[in-house]
């Protein structure tokens, strides 16, 4: 693995990954399988150093280290370490009989150099958890981390190249402009999470090779709650969901719709759960993190603003709403008697404040749902099976999570991605090898017997034959 010099260009690091590349080295199972190994070794035996840096950059508590991130990776090396093979092998498929003899198969082929430009909030698993899907499809690529996350960056600086392939995979840390000069290369695929307005600009500039891009993006995911549910645990798990990594969540509800019947009970248990996580002095709590930097700080402070002094008779903020600028704590927020059109429902909030709406009915809540662009996730909390069905079929989105929040991540069988204006394309398990891998079109015939159906010049009977048998 090599880190670009100044005096080693970004161009010569692409040359030399894509010369590795051809060179077929990445098409072999077994280095697959050792870099996979490797992989897991990584994170293993620098298991603390990762904890610390993500404890440096955001607070993170161990146990959210571990289950989000570290624990994530290694379910999803394992899995693919597992299934691997079986992916690798080619699908044979129906030949029709105007191509007998023959045989067609669908085979799976690396795409080739490939870009990774990762995100902040899960600095570890948001960059590698895609270079899982990279190495078990047998690509080369460059790792670029996000430089928000400064001592997670490091260390994924360091210690990859201890661990991979030094000459098919390279980091290189920077901002936009480090991005910039990456992506004015051609590659065969760019692999981006984060915000819309940066995927706008990898998009202009993938477009310039005609390289394909999968985007995973964020916006406000709804939290629907039904009447006929158990308000504490829904409660609970809403709050749950929120809080995490200080709301820096990108599949986190964002804002919840509840029958206006169970609205009271629902904030009581979100606000018990609180105290329950955190205790009394969430700044004290070692298990809250922290917003990731000073502009966000001031983005969430000013965004509260605006929504407090809004004239809306019934805005109350139930618990929180304080911060401390310098130890990067913003308190968790709950408002309730929140209107449509009030600022924090204008865009994705990233942190950790919860509004909340309330609505006669469920199909109040599709509406306004449905009036929104397409969100990573939609939650509902419900009984009701007519009720489900409503919002999986008149709800369009990433993914569904009924009676929980977050965890339909951790089924590997399923992918991971946007719609829409939450991105395009999907990943982990299976999804991440193929979002790597170019699905090839294979025939094989033989000479003979070459019919002369085919060839002109064409007649009457040559059509009637071709009719019966294509
Ligand atoms: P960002 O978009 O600012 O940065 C992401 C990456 O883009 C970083 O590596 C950064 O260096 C790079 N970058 C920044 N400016 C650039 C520029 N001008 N040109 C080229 N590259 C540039 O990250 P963000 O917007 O703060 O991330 C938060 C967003 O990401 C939220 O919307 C969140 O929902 C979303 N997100 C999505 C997922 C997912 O898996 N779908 C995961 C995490 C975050």
């Amino acid at each position: 693995m090599t880190t670009p010099s100044p005096n080693h260009s970004i161009s010569q690091v692409v040359v030399g990954l894509r010369d590795v590349f051809d060179s077929g080295r990445t098409q072999d199972v077994s280095w697959r399988i050792d870099q996979l190994d490797a992989l897991r070794r990584l994170l293993e035996e620098n298991e603390s150093r990762f904890f610390g840096a993500l404890r440096d950059d955001l607070g993170k508590s161990v146990t959210e280290a571990w289950a989000a991130e570290l624990g994530f990776l290694l379910s999803e090396i394992n899995f693919a370490r597992k299934n691997l093979r079986s992916w690798m092998r080619p699908t044979r498929v129906s030949t029709p009989l105007a191509c007998q003899p023959g045989r067609s198969w669908v085979e799976p082929q690396p795409l080739g150099l490939v870009l990774i430009i990762g995100a902040w909030n899960y600095p570890v698993g948001l960059l590698l958890g895609p270079l899982v899907g990279a190495v078990g499809a047998g690509n080369c690529g460059i790792l670029k981390p996000s430089e928000q996350a400064p001592k997670t960056a490091a260390l994924l600086e360091e210690l990859l190249p201890l661990y991979l392939d030094t000459n098919c995979f390279s980091v290189v840390q920077g901002g936009a402009e480090e991005t910039g000069g990456l992506l004015a290369e051609r590659f065969d695929l760019i692999f981006y999470t984060g915000g819309a307005a940066v995927a706008k600009i990898v998009m202009r500039a993938a477009s310039e090779h005609l390289t394909p891009v999968v985007l995973e993006l964020g916006g406000k995911c709804p939290a629907i709650v039904d009447r006929d549910v158990d308000p504490a645990t829904a409660g609970r798990r809403i709050a749950w969901g929120r809080f995490m990594n200080a709301g820096q969540t990108c599949v986190a509800p964002d804002y919840v719709l509840v029958d206006r019947d169970i609205e009271e009970p629902l904030i009581d248990g979100m606000v018990a759960a609180v105290e329950e996580f955190f205790g009394k002095q969430p700044d004290l709590s070692d298990d809250y993190g922290r917003i990731i930097n000073n502009h966000h700080m001031q983005r969430l402070v000013d965004l509260l603003g605006k929504t407090t002094a809004t004239a809306t008779p019934n805005l109350q903020m139930v618990i929180g709403g304080r911060w401390d600028v310098e130890s990067r704590y913003f308190a968790p927020t709950i408002l309730k008697g929140v209107s449509p059109d009030s600022p924090i429902m204008g865009e994705e909030i990233f942190g950790p404040i919860l509004p909340v709406l309330s609505v006669s009915d469920v199909d109040e809540a599709l509406e306004f749902v449905r009036s929104q662009p397409k969100p990573l996730a939609v939650y509902t909390f419900t009984h009701d099976k007519q009720v489900e069905r409503r919002v999986l079929h008149r709800t369009s989105s990433g993914g569904v999570c009924i009676n929980d929040v977050i965890m339909q991540l951790t089924a590997l069988g399923l992918p991971f991605g946007g719609v829409g204006d939450s991105g395009m394309g999907a990943y982990h398990g299976r999804h991440s090898f193929e979002a790597f891998s170019h699905k090839k079109a294979v025939m094989r015939r033989t000479l003979h017997p070459d019919l002369k159906l085919r060839y002109p010049p064409y007649d009457e009977t040559k059509l009637k034959w071709l009719r019966r048998l294509m």
